[in-house]
């Protein structure tokens, strides 16, 4: 089955410019395409542009999700049509894309299918990074999505968006119930997840993630995040099963990112999906915890 790639994120957002300060000076993006309301977007790799900020109410506006061709974009867009989800043109020039279809998703986020993404003039260089950020065709990273009905969700992501299950985290934190599905796109995609989710969130999105190629960009950038006065909503830590070395902080709009590097790559021709029992193996700890165990000595 055709798979897609996380082609871009659009973000609604309250403070436009706490967004384009975080966005450079912690994440160390680019800006570009300065719009009339305001709005921006951002690049981190081949691509002209990955992130959408517009003006909204600080919560995921759309997803993007890049098809590998025109053909993969019509055999997927039948997939939908079938399933009886409605479809819609959508404004292919204001992406910068060459083909573009709208729908929503089962939990009501508007999702575009697109092809023919238009690349950056030149190669994308951070104004922090000491190298770049793993991505282009990977596409821009992973994301935790709000569920309002797993089974549903499931459906859609996988049989109608292509998307296959990689593994499951079912445990318990300070006393509330974990239980996330992560999934991979097939094909030449072999990112550990490009989706996951497990139950509904306050808001669309819990986190997206943005994975860099140096370790210490990693340190780098939690130590960008600390000097801006970020809420850093989890310590440095490395999980079970994408194995991702990541923090976690919480952009201008109050969901989260998380900055992550040595993420596992799956090769569908080996792998068996696993349950694992733990979110973090080690880390990934609220910083609040921190003084309340040092008192306890
Ligand atoms: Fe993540």
């Amino acid at each position: 089955m055709d798979g897609v790639t996380l082609g871009y994120l659009g973000f609604g957002v309250r403070d436009l410019e706490a967004w384009a300060a975080f966005a450079v000076d912690v994440l160390g993006l680019e800006i570009v395409d300065r719009r009339d309301d305001g709005g921006f977007s951002l690049r981190m790799d081949g691509h002209a542009w990955r992130i959408w900020i517009e003006p909204g109410q600080d919560d995921l506006a759309f997803l993007g999700w890049e098809a590998a061709d025109p053909a993969a974009l019509e055999r997927i867009t039948s997939r939908l049509r079938a399933a009886g989800v409605a479809l819609s043109v959508g404004d292919a020039t204001a992406r910068g894309v060459t083909e573009l279809v709208c729908c929503t998703d089962p939990n009501r986020v508007p999702i575009e299918l697109y092809c023919g993404p238009k690349m950056g003039d030149a190669a994308f260089v951070s104004p922090h990074l000491s190298s770049g950020f793993v991505a282009d065709e990977l596409g821009l990273g992973h994301i935790v999505l709000s569920s309002l009905d797993n089974s549903a969700t499931e459906q859609f992501y996988t049989t109608l968006l292509g998307f296959v299950f990689s593994d499951r985290i079912k445990t318990e934190i300070h006393g509330f119930p974990v239980n996330l599905g992560f999934y991979h796109s097939p094909g030449s995609n072999s990112r550990h997840h490009t989706v996951a989710f497990g139950g509904r969130l306050p808001k669309r999105l819990h986190h997206f993630m943005l994975e860099v190629v140096q370790f210490d960009d990693v340190g780098l950038a939690f130590d960008r995040a600390v000097r801006s006065g970020v809420l850093i909503a989890q310590t440095l830590g490395r999980h079970p099963n994408d194995k991702m070395f990541s923090f976690y902080a919480h952009t201008p709009s109050g969901f989260q990112f998380e900055y992550g590097w040595g993420g596992r790559r799956i090769d569908d021709s080996d792998w068996s999906p696993t349950t694992y029992g733990q979110v973090s193996e080690w880390g990934h700890h609220p910083p609040g915890i921190i003084p309340r165990v040092r008192r306890k000595k």
